[in-house]
């Protein structure tokens, strides 16, 4: 219906203006980024209108009040704060803000010898910014279709901010609630008061550990550790002194034991499971031994004054599968504990340990 009123020039130049616009929403449609987006948006200006200066200002979230993002050339940024400060205190920069149209207005800095162009950078939802182009050409000879060609632009551009601002909002959400979520699993698989791993830990993972040693046929032990006669210290100095012992007892383990694969559960009270996977009994006694002689050789310094604690340690697990086949954690723990108990009974400060079959 257009063409029927339209010279045919005239209507090759429409086609070619819409192919442009429909270009330049794929342009700015790609960047992930504020940067590129605003390029984009320049290069594009720039087809349509001689700039001497552009200027990307944009509301900031917290003032409300709006902010020099980008400007073209980089050295132009202080005027162009000083010429939107003066529309700002005339009345104009808000009103052309609340109409949300493209206007054109002599710029107050240069003394009407250049001419500026504002466009609004909205949507339906919000004010995002305003864009000012400063042009050194006369008012009168900007014609009224580079003026709606320039609200076109700024329209897209405006629609893909607020995109990516939505973006960036979301990924940022996420991120923290990734982070606290990892700081939940954390603090669920952590016990408090020593920063070791927490019964529940122990329940969920000692079974896999040992599945995966059965299935490759890799040796396994535990050490069920109890401090002794831990009853005294808290009888004796307090519970919050008790406490501090109990902290720098498994600092103390975690210090000799390997950190990449050997682990420490609090099993209940004073007692802690030592997890140490591709170890057979016998090197997990030779170990729980160090343990046993670092603990009591070395003093616990607390606000009470030096403190002096031993433990005893039940040692199990198995070198090879045959007769562990579907070895339970239960039975491994149980086994472990009837070594403590025999150490306890032998007069504590002790390692006792063997094969969970021949306990
Ligand atoms: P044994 O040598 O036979 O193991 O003697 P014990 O005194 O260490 O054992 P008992 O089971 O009689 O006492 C354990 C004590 O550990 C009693 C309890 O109050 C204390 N306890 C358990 N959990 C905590 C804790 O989180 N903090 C403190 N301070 N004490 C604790
Ligand atoms: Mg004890
Ligand atoms: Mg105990």
């Amino acid at each position: 219906m257009v063409a029927m009123h339209t010279k045919p020039n005239d209507l090759l130049e429409l086609i070619d203006k819409i192919e442009d616009l429909g270009n330049f929403q794929d342009r700015i449609d790609s960047p992930f980024n504020l940067s590129q987006i605003w390029q984009t948006f320049l290069a594009d200006i720039c087809n349509l209108i001689d700039i001497d200066v552009c200027a990307l200002f944009l509301v900031a979230e917290d003032t409300q009040e709006f902010a020099l993002k980008y400007v073209t050339p980089e050295d132009q940024g202080a005027i162009c704060r000083e010429e939107v400060a003066v529309q700002i205190e005339c009345g104009i920069f808000s009103w052309i803000i609340n109409r949300r149209q493209p206007a054109l207005i002599p710029a107050l800095v240069f003394k009407n010898q250049k001419s500026l162009v504002m466009l609004p950078l909205a949507t339906m939802k919000k004010t995002l910014g305003v864009a000012c182009v400063l042009t050194s050409i006369k008012e009168s000879f900007i014609t009224h279709e580079t003026l709606k060609l320039l609200a076109i632009l700024a329209k897209q551009c405006s629609l893909v901010i607020e995109n990516t601002f939505l973006y960036e909002g979301l990924k940022k959400k996420h991120e923290s609630l990734e982070k606290a979520n990892g700081e939940i699993r954390i603090l669920s698989i952590t016990d408090a008061l020593t920063g070791c791993y927490n019964r529940g830990y122990l329940n969920q993972h000692l079974p896999q550990e040992i599945k995966r040693s059965l299935r490759y046929r890799h040796p396994l032990a535990v050490a069920l550790c109890d401090i002794d006669h831990f009853k005294k210290v808290n009888d004796t100095y307090g519970h919050l002194c008790g406490d501090m012992v109990l902290k720098r007892f498994v600092q103390r383990i975690a210090q000799v034991v390997r950190q990449d694969t050997d682990w420490l559960a609090r099993y209940g009270g004073e007692e802690f499971l030592l997890v140490l996977p591709e170890t057979g009994v016998q090197n997990a006694c030779v170990l729980a031994e160090r343990l046993r002689n670092r603990v009591s050789q070395e003093e616990i310094a607390t606000e009470e004054g030096p403190i002096s604690i031993t433990a005893s340690f039940g040692v199990t697990g198995f070198d090879s599968v045959d007769g562990s086949a579907g070895i339970s954690a239960e039975a491994m723990i149980n086994a472990a504990d009837r070594y403590l108990y025999q150490a306890k009974k032998a007069g504590r400060n002790k390692v006792v340990g063997g094969s969970f079959l021949d306990v």
